[in-house]
Parts: structure tokens; C-alpha cells; sequence
């Protein structure tokens, strides 16, 4: 009897942490990335604190268990937790969205999401078109303080971020662009929402989401029309944070700043999508 129960619990741990890759739990050491823009994430899912005088906004509050994590992360920097006063997310998936109601009650920031992302943020992902029936995607439902819509601004202390509908991986997909000044020199942020295409998402005759084709084509069209002049993402590797983040400390250059791996992403995930939207195409006739 004993050996059974043990058994099921095994069989239990095993299934509850399949669904969540290691690299999505394990600290990584937080970074300046450029100028007030910092990195506040574990190993994989990225979060950024851009730090202000009149406060902080930090981007991404990830999984239930991760506001620890970046609460540490931030004070490790020398920052502190309850100066976040806005904050953001990249889309509505649990892994960039589920500590947001935490994140609110720790830090009273006000929760700015995406028009399209706010019914999936607000029932905790019952609504999503692709996982809204999938219990292990839901996340304590959060409510939204200011729905933004395509192009708006978010300002704070001299901070203008502006948020870019990127859809088809969530039909409120965000990608965060703002303007910082290192050692003289402007730079372009761009901070990619998501552009893949998840396994099991249809293309094609898509009823809950008819028309994510097009909206995958507009997201392409906004990102290959972004200048960019630092690369960053919602995971860490969209943009090899890690060995970015290892050349840090030797390299005269910053890293960081990685224009022409910002092309290459956007053209081998436009590349992925084309070819999988053909591939359903004729899969459908
Ligand atoms: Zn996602």
C-alpha cells in the first residue's frame, strides 16, 4: 500500500514538473543590459526592470512561483521592489503573466496589458483560443488597471515605452520598444513579444482565432519595420541571452547591442511561420 502511494506521488512530481523546463526556475544572475534597462529574469524567461526617478516598471511577471525570484533579483541590483509602480507583460501566456496578481499585491504597480490580452489576463487564461481548456495553462485571473491599445505610450520619469500589437501567438501579443541614452549614444529597445508559431496552433480554419494568419503577417510586417539596435525577448534565448550576458565582462562592446541578430531572429521565425502556414495550406486541401 505504502509502495503504491509512493509510486503515485513519484508519478505526480514527474507530470507537475514536465510542464515546466528547468531553465524556466533556475536564478540567473541579474544584469545591466544597457543603460536603465536591467535584467531581472531566471535562466529562460526574461523579465526587465527600466528604472526611473520617479519609479520602476518591470516587464513580465512569469510563472506563479517566479516574484520571488525577480524581487531578489531587483534588490540584488541594488533596487527596490516596492518602487515598480507600472507593470507590463509580453503576452497572456502563463509563463509571462502568472505571478502578475502577486507582483500587484506586493508592489500596488498598475497592470497595463494589451486590448486582445485583457479577457485571457482577466479569467486567467480560460479565454485563450488555443489553451483555454488546458487547466495546467491557467493563472490566477488578474485585473487589468489601464487596457493600452496599439501604438500607445506608457511614461514614467522621462521613460516612454511604446507598445506594438504583435499578434497570432496571443491575439494581444506585445512588442516593447523605447529609446535609451548609454555613454551619449541613442539606442533602439526592441523587446519581441513572440513570433512563434506553438506546436498545435492552427493556421488555417482556425475558429477560435480565424484570423491568426494575417495577424502572424502583420506581426512580421511590424518587426521587420522596428529599428533595432538592442535585442531582447520575452525568453532569454530569442536573443542568446546567456552568452551575450558571457561576453559582458570582456568585451568592449556591449554585447547587447546585436542589430544584425535581431534581423536573422526575425527572418528565420518569418521563415518558420511561412513554412508551416504552407504546409497547413495544402495539408487542408
Ligand atoms: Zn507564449
Amino acid at each position: 500500500m505504502l509502495s503504491r502511494i509512493l509510486i503515485f506521488l513519484l508519478a505526480l512530481t514527474a507530470s507537475a514538473s514536465a510542464q515546466i523546463p528547468s531553465d524556466w526556475t533556475q536564478p540567473f544572475p541579474p544584469h545591466r543590459v544597457i543603460a536603465n534597462v536591467y535584467y531581472v529574469g531566471s535562466k529562460d524567461l526574461a523579465s526587465y526592470l527600466i528604472t526611473t526617478p520617479q519609479g520602476d516598471i518591470l516587464i513580465n511577471s512569469s510563472l506563479v512561483s517566479s516574484p520571488d525570484l525577480i524581487k531578489k533579483s531587483v534588490e540584488q541590483l541594488g533596487f527596490k521592489f516596492s518602487d515598480v509602480k507600472i507593470l507590463l507583460i509580453s503576452h497572456a501566456h502563463y509563463d509571462h503573466c502568472a505571478g502578475s496578481a502577486r507582483i500587484k499585491q506586493m508592489t500596488h504597480a498598475k497592470y497595463m496589458v494589451m486590448d486582445a490580452d485583457v479577457p485571457v489576463v482577466e479569467d486567467g487564461g480560460k479565454s485563450d483560443f488555443q489553451y483555454g481548456k488546458s487547466a495546467d495553462m491557467h493563472f490566477p485571473p488578474t485585473k487589468v488597471d489601464r487596457i493600452l491599445h496599439d501604438g500607445d505610450e506608457v511614461r514614467l520619469g522621462g521613460v516612454v515605452l511604446v507598445a506594438h500589437k504583435t499578434p497570432g501567438h496571443t491575439k494581444g501579443c506585445t512588442t516593447w520598444t523605447l529609446t535609451v541614452v548609454d555613454k551619449g549614444k541613442s539606442y533602439n529597445v526592441v523587446i519581441v513579444g513572440s513570433p512563434n508559431v506553438n506546436p498545435g496552433y492552427k493556421l488555417v480554419n482556425n475558429k477560435t482565432y480565424p484570423q491568426i494568419a494575417q495577424d502572424y503577417q502583420q506581426t512580421f510586417r511590424v518587426l521587420n519595420a522596428l529599428p533595432c539596435d538592442v535585442f531582447l525577448g520575452a525568453h532569454g534565448g530569442y536573443y542568446d541571452m546567456q552568452a551575450k550576458y558571457a561576453r559582458l565582462k570582456d568585451s568592449a562592446e556591449n554585447p547587447f547591442i546585436d542589430p544584425a541578430g535581431y534581423k536573422a531572429y526575425v527572418a528565420d521565425r518569418e521563415q518558420a511561420f511561412l513554412a508551416e502556414l504552407h504546409k497547413q495550406e495544402n495539408g487542408s486541401k
